[in-house]
């Protein structure tokens, strides 16, 4: 990077084959080995567990939402703490996403899936139905109504800067408009350009923030390409980005967003890392799925989050190695053993699958905590493995291994 001080994101081994490497990005609050995982915690927590048990797992970093805690408790409670990581007792590395995501899509209904198969659904499916729709976009912003309470808010990127920098993440992304896989060609295509006129906003937005703020630990800004599934748009619009500067300062990373299918995500992190330079960090949202980590891995993403680990859990849903299972059925009920087999996590060291069953059986609380920390070390150590593969040369073979006995049972 070299355009913050605080940061820093040096490559490590690159895949002889394929964009995709291995580094360690620095921020002001530790380091991430990537590829990593970042477990997300929307609301300023990991719901259900304590910072020290989403240090136990072996997570590197945490994401919130800049939406959400604008709204509530406010991003001025959560300066006065003196940022996201003091305010949430988690002293590792944070990002934030720019909250475009969640005032367009405003939750209704919305899976933060962004990696989505479109056989069978619709436009009413993803965005909140146009009759109602909550959130408008025009050339300076979005106006939404808070999910709350229903009040009218605007979002621009001047005002999603100003609410990051109280926030104080280390890693903070532009605002974007979101789109969906369902938009016509012209739409994405003046998106796109929408987008990039907002890029450059942000950068100038955050260049003012750190200077009338420069007793403030440093915070990185990374650009969000769009461009749907189109290659000349995504290609376009990373070089839009990857050229931007305002008073010299570019971004020091990139987040690929917007709507990406399944089984074209690997082909458009590729383009992207094909554009973008060598030497930025790149972050995809919304992905955790095995098949999906090791496609954006190998494509050139660095780094990932999602909520689905932690969602599923908290409905008993288990990843395994031989693939996910459902906890509350009655098969479970007499388990002796731990949720997986030789798995490192807190709670197959110390608790039966039996109990945990028996937990969700009772809606106890404690059900949703020991799931959430497997099915978190699950994908943390899946990803660290993928990490340690690329490292020993060994990442077409892990994959072939891995991916083979996960969706044997397909
Ligand atoms: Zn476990």
């Amino acid at each position: 990077m070299g355009d913050r001080p605080g940061f820093d994101f040096t490559v490590g081994t690159r895949l002889p084959h394929a964009p995709g490497r291995t580094g360690v990005i620095r921020t002001p609050h530790g380091t991430i080995r990537t590829p990593a995982f970042v477990v997300v915690g929307t609301k300023a927590t990991v719901k259900s567990l304590l910072p020290e048990t989403v240090a136990g797992l072996g997570a590197q970093a945490v994401l919130a939402n800049a939406y959400h805690l604008y709204l509530q408790p406010g991003s001025d409670l959560v300066d006065a703490h003196g940022g996201l990581g003091a305010f949430m007792n988690w002293p590792g590395p944070t990002f934030t996403d720019s909250g475009g995501f969640q005032v367009m899509s405003q939750g209704v209904g919305f899976k933060k899936v962004l990696a989505m198969d479109t056989a069978g659904v619709t436009a009413s499916d993803v965005m909140a139905r146009t009759g109602d729709r909550m959130a408008t976009v025009d050339e300076d912003g979005v106006t939404f109504k808070s999910f709350l309470n229903g009040d009218l808010h605007r979002f621009t990127p001047e005002v999603s800067m100003r609410v990051q920098h109280e926030l104080g993440a280390d890693i903070m992304f532009a605002f974007d408009e979101l789109t969906t896989l369902l938009d016509a060609r012209a739409y994405q295509e003046a998106s796109v350009e929408r987008t990039h006129r907002w890029a450059e906003r942000c950068l100038r937005a955050h260049g003012e923030l750190t200077r009338a703020r420069a007793d403030r630990p440093d915070q990185a800004l990374f650009g969000v390409v769009q461009g749907a599934q189109y290659e000349d748009l995504r290609r376009h619009a990373c070089r839009g980005l990857a050229s931007l500067e305002v008073d010299g300062r570019g971004f020091d990373g990139y987040g690929l967003g917007g709507a990406l299918e399944k089984e074209n995500l690997g082909t458009i992190v590729r383009w992207c890392a094909e554009e973008l330079p060598e030497d930025r960090p790149r972050h995809l949202l919304g992905i955790s799925e095995p098949d999906d980590l090791f496609a954006a891995v190998e494509a050139g993403a660095d780094t990932f989050d999602c909520v689905n680990p932690s969602r599923v859990a908290r409905n008993g849903a288990i990843y395994t190695a031989d693939g996910r299972y459902n906890l509350p059925t009655a098969a479970n009920r007499r388990a002796m053993g731990p949720l997986e087999e030789g798995c490192d996590c807190l709670t197959c060291r110390h608790y039966t699958r039996a109990y945990v069953h028996h937990l969700f059986k009772a809606k106890e609380m404690l059900g949703a905590t020991l799931a959430t920390i497997h099915n978190e070390r699950f994908t943390v150590r899946l990803v660290d493995a993928i990490r340690a593969s690329i490292e020993a040369g060994a990442f077409e073979a892990f994959r072939a291994e891995f991916l083979g006995r996960f969706y044997a049972r397909r």
